[in-house]
């Protein structure tokens, strides 16, 4: 591992500061915590935290000392001043002559010694770096230094590695114990240049900015140095019975790893998915994958992103999927009661006042394929993933030089159920459609657009299929960053299969569909060229039917429901004039819709339709709103609100009526309409 500091940069960021007030250290303290956060070998997704300890003035012009502190939870790479509250310093400090203090009187206490009483709190490890003494203190989950430690005989190794030069605390969970031991040890051996907190991480620190920073560098390169040269020999390949697809799969995995809502029937707690099959992951998945599985995370804060443990699961051979199924069920329904089980003992030890957390997995390994990260949104699924990939890497080294060894089940405990790190995740309500993955097509055209946005809106995250799969790239970017543009071509049966396995693969599975893509054709039926009528059902009725086969094929393998929900149009009910070939299939589609509720509502599987009306959209453009209106002697706006209600029906209204058939777990065959009022369009 290598410095990245570099001089014309440090020197730059003093500047930028000097302008906006930022005094130098404080300006370098942003800089190197900036360079640590960037390398994912040494923090991820908020771990890891930074101080310094400088003087400023409070509110009353009073000089005082104070330490500045990374806030909970904050992204390193990305910095600002603004996480880094400062605290008065001395009050922090004279803690030390108390025994123990009680996490929310110690959280009073560093709120209360904010000099922004607005600031965002301070790292779990605030007092750690409180009652270090130096200026600058830099603290990391390196990789390289996880593997070493966790380790049965890791303070021997890291005598060894580290030539004495850190000295080494024993393990207690975060917080004010361990900074009151970190100190005891500090001060046994005050030439250390930094500390190794056992089966936890690095603090390296220093007088200035860049020599705690590259201290860090150093260390962890020696690290890497000892595990390079202590490397035992690579695990032979196992070869593995032809594995089955991703997306065959993940829809078991993902169905397995759901759970009925206790409340309402018809509802379930379901989870997004993320999946990775790098080199690491495979060589992990056929090792002693029972015995590694049961060990636990490589550093406590993990624990609240992944659990203590994955989910492992057997072999998924092509061909013998229903047998996968099985054992998958079987397996989850352990880990569920594992889970419970050890929820209850340590809670009776904790004295019964935890509340319990989901009991789902979090992370799911698949030998022969690779390992899957879950959370309630796709951005949780990617941070599970990614800790579940940091966990292999730094079990595989720890192999390699040793044996694995994490801290007990009692500590993981304590640290999974601890408020200060629950409070990291956040306040978080659970969206109407949280969990839920939902694929538009014609997800470019008004209406898609529109239902797309509403649906992310509700929680789900969403596929935007499309022929355009520039336009939906587009919508995509718009509604946020893990909403999913795909190339769709409805009346390619192909291009819907692959469109299908595309979702599944990025997301885990389905759970709505939202079957909009559509055209328009016209002629009068008797004269009408076959081949216009021919084209019109490929798309007006066959391509909502390839759509729904694709969907059901992925629900029926989560056996958890789901939702078809078809763009029927007034067409269906009410024929127009010279509109047979659009309006043909269109009635095809609402015999459709009424057949899936028949034939897979003992599935759970639910199937609706809304008739719309008069939409500004790619069906009914500018051009022909002034047509249409010119034609009958009226206004564009007398046109457009030509309904019982006299108001123009939009495709958000459209949206709104897809969203509440989604929502409305009861209710299955039916149609709703949304054109503003019209009876003769109107159902019997
Ligand atoms: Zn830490």
């Amino acid at each position: 591992m290598k410095s990245a500091w570099v001089d014309r940069d440090a020197e730059a960021i003093v500047a930028q500061g000097a302008k906006s007030g930022v005094e130098p250290d404080l300006a370098l303290r942003i800089y190197t915590t900036r360079l640590l956060g960037r390398d994912p070998k040494l923090v991820l997704h908020g771990g890891g935290n930074t101080s310094l300890k400088t003087r400023m003035r409070d509110r009353f012009g009073e000089d005082v000392e104070v330490l500045r502190v990374k806030a909970s939870g904050a992204n390193m790479a990305a910095i600002e001043a603004a996480s880094l509250p400062a605290l008065r310093l001395d009050p922090l400090r004279r803690l030390r002559t108390l025994d123990t203090i009680a996490d929310d009187e110690l959280v009073g206490i560093e709120r209360a010694n904010l000099i922004d009483p607005a600031a965002p709190n301070p790292s779990v490890e605030v007092m750690l770096h409180a009652l270090l003494p130096h200026k600058f203190v830099d603290h990391t989950h390196a990789r390289a230094v996880l593997s070493l430690i966790d380790q049965p005989d890791g303070e021997e190794k890291c005598a060894t590695a580290f030539s004495g030069r850190l000295g080494f605390v024993p393990y207690l969970m975060p917080g004010f114990g361990l900074a009151k031991k970190a100190i005891e040890v500090l001060e046994r051996a005050p030439a250390s240049e930094g500390l190794i907190l056992s089966k936890h991480g690095i603090v390296t620190f220093g007088n200035d900015a860049r020599q705690a920073y590259e201290r860090m560098i150093e260390m962890v390169t020696l690290a890497e140095d000892f595990l390079e040269r202590k490397c035992k020999s690579r695990v032979i390949a196992t070869l593995w019975r032809e594995p089955a697809s991703v997306a065959a799969v993940a829809p078991i995995v993902r169905g397995v790893c759901s759970r009925k809502d206790d409340k309402t029937e018809g509802a379930w707690h379901r989870l997004v998915m993320e999946f990775r099959a790098g080199t690491t992951v495979l060589n992990v998945l056929q090792s002693d994958l029972p015995r590694l599985s049961e060990g636990g995370v490589v550093t406590p804060d993990h624990t609240i992103r992944t659990k203590n443990w994955p989910l492992v699961l057997p072999h998924a051979e092509d061909g013998k999927l229903d047998e996968f199924a099985r054992h998958a069920r079987g397996a989850a329904d352990r880990f569920v009661r594992h889970y419970r089980d050890y929820f209850a003992r340590h809670n009776q030890r904790a004295g019964g006042s935890k509340k319990e957390l989901d009991p789902l997995p979090r992370v799911v390994l698949v030998p022969g394929l690779g390992l899957f990260g879950l959370g309630p949104t796709k951005r949780d699924a990617i941070i599970a993933a990614d800790i579940a990939e940091e966990w292999m890497a730094v079990v595989y080294d720890a192999e390699l030089t040793g044996e694995f060894e994490s801290i007990s089940e009692a500590d993981m405990f304590d640290v999974e159920y601890w408020p200060l790190e629950q409070a990291k995740l956040g306040a978080r309500p659970e969206p109407p459609l949280g969990g839920q993955i939902a694929a538009v097509t014609g997800a470019a055209g008004a209406i898609g657009a529109a239902t797309a946005t509403a649906f992310a809106a509700a929680g789900a995250e969403v596929a935007l299929l499309d022929v355009d799969f520039a336009a939906a790239g587009k919508t995509a970017q718009a509604i946020g960053e893990t909403a999913l543009p795909v190339r769709c071509d409805v009346t390619d049966a192909e291009s819907v299969r692959t469109a299908f396995d595309k979702i599944v693969k990025v997301f885990g599975g389905l759970d709505i569909l939202v079957s909009n893509a559509g055209a328009a054709w016209q002629g009068r039926i008797g004269e009408v060229e076959e081949e216009v009528l021919r084209k019109s059902f490929e798309l007006n009725f066959y391509g909502h039917q390839r759509a729904a086969q694709a969907a059901v094929k992925i629900m029926l393998a989560q056996g958890t429901g789901g939702c078809l929900l078809f763009n029927v149009s007034k067409q269906a009910v009410n024929p127009g004039a010279n509109f047979g070939p659009y309006g043909l299939p269109k009635a095809a589609l609402l015999a459709l819709t009424r057949q899936y509720a028949l034939d897979y509502g003992a599935d759970g599987i639910r199937a609706n339709a809304v008739n719309a009306d008069r939409i500004r959209s790619g069906l009914l453009t500018p051009a022909m709103i002034a047509a249409r209106a010119k034609a009958r002697g009226l206004s564009e706006k007398d046109y457009m609100s030509g309904n019982l209600l006299g108001r123009e029906v939009t495709a958000d209204d459209v949206a709104q009526a897809f969203l509440h058939q989604a929502l409305a777990l009861k209710t299955t065959a039916d149609v709703t309409t949304v054109d503003g009022g019209n009876i003769a369009a109107a159902m019997r």
